[in-house]
């Protein structure tokens, strides 16, 4: 099987690359832009391998793309490349813009063209599966969950991108009849994740011993996924899903923030602790202008047509990745320096 994925330098992307190519035995050519939140750091254990490449290139760079299709010829694509990161699209939009909704524009067109000089037996087997985010559906009150007939109602410069690049993928679908499916999940976490996000922001600033942002009062609630049950999903949804169709995946797991910033400090205070318990340094930070109250994902349709669960438990998926953290230095130490310790300790928060 040969899978084309974007944005397989960043977090999730990588942990898919991870999977595809040491456990599945797939050809890999993943095409990153390589931009601040892409990291090839994260792909160490693939480096050198025969059924893996790279390609250094931008989605909306049109004979880039097309030159990657025609000379890889894939059978899959998985597209992940995106700006993410909600407290960036409020200050940086236009690259939101240009990558999510300009960048997906180009990269479906040129899949169109590709699939078009297929053989009707190899454009049986194609697919194109577009990654997206469960806040396309807005801010839910305290009930409620998102299901894949939720209207959209995009709240951030980002979940607005975002949604934009679904209808996108869903007309190139009807119009042109390119065999895509969406899939929408709620927040990930795990090891590899940039540390502007808040749980790896969280732990790294406790190490350091810095203050632990949290927007507002901490109330508003995401409902977290470990990243490897969201890359296990996506590798069933492009198996075994239903083209032209669209699949929510979530975990079932709501949490308030700062629950989940109060459960990383317990967490650290076992493993690392430092006479004080590290939730004395959580800080309460004004709130993100069109913050979202609650996320909350019914995976209803993945669960029951292909059979998925999330396997990790929050407990135990939040021990990792601090863990992670705590053993994986070398990863993480050149993003801090270079990002600013103190300025992403101030500014980030989840999406
Ligand atoms: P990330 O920011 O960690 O990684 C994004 C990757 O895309 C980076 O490697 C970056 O270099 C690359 N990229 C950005 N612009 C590009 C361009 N123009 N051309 C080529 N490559 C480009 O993001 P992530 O958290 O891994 O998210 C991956 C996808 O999953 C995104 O589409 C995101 O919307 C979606 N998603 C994320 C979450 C989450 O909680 N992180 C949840 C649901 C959906």
């Amino acid at each position: 099987m040969r899978v084309l994925i974007t944005g397989g330098a960043g977090f999730i992307g990588s942990a898919l690359v991870r999977r595809l190519v040491l456990e599945q035995g797939y050809e890999v050519l993943n095409v990153d832009k390589l931009t601040y939140a892409g990291n090839l750091a994260s792909l160490a254990s693939v480096r050198g391998r025969r059924n893996y490449r790279f390609l250094k290139a931008d989605i909306g760079d049109r004979s880039a793309m097309a030159a990657a299709f025609e000379s890889f010829r894939p059978q899959r694509v998985m597209h992940l490349a995106a700006e993410s990161h909600v407290d960036r699209s409020i200050s940086h939009a236009e690259d939101f813009l240009r990558t999510n909704v300009l960048g997906t524009f180009v990269l479906l067109d040129v899949a169109r063209e590709y699939h078009a000089g297929l053989t009707p037996a190899e454009q049986e087997q194609f697919r194109v599966l577009h990654v997206s985010t469960d806040e396309v559906y807005g801010s839910l009150g305290a009930d409620g969950l998102f299901s894949e007939r939720t209207a959209y109602d995009p709240s951030s410069p980002y979940s607005a991108s975002k949604a934009a690049s679904d209808h996108l993928a869903r007309a190139w679908a009807r119009t042109y009849g390119l065999p895509i499916i969406v899939s929408n999940c709620s927040n990930n976490y795990g090891p590899y994740q940039f540390p502007e996000k808040l749980i790896p922001l969280t732990i790294l600033n406790a190490m350091e011993g810095r203050a632990l942002p949290v927007y507002g009062r901490g109330e508003n609630v995401r409902d977290w996924l470990f990243v490897d049950d969201h890359v296990r999903a996506l590798d069933m949804v492009i198996e075994r899903g239903r083209v032209g169709e669209t699949y929510n995946i979530g975990g079932r797991n709501e949490r308030r923030n700062i629950d989940v910033v109060r459960r990383i400090c317990d967490v650290l205070d076992a493993l690392a602790p430092n006479g004080r318990s590290h939730s004395e340094r959580i800080t309460f930070v004004a709130n993100r202008p069109g913050h979202d109250a609650r996320y909350a994902i019914d995976a209803t349709k993945l669960e029951t047509e292909l059979g998925w669960r999330a396997e990790e438990s929050f407990d135990s998926g939040i021990e990792r990745t601090v863990e992670w953290y705590l053993g994986n230095s070398w990863w993480w130490d050149p993003l801090r320096v270079r990002y600013d310790r103190q300025r992403l300790g101030l500014l980030s928060q989840p999406s």
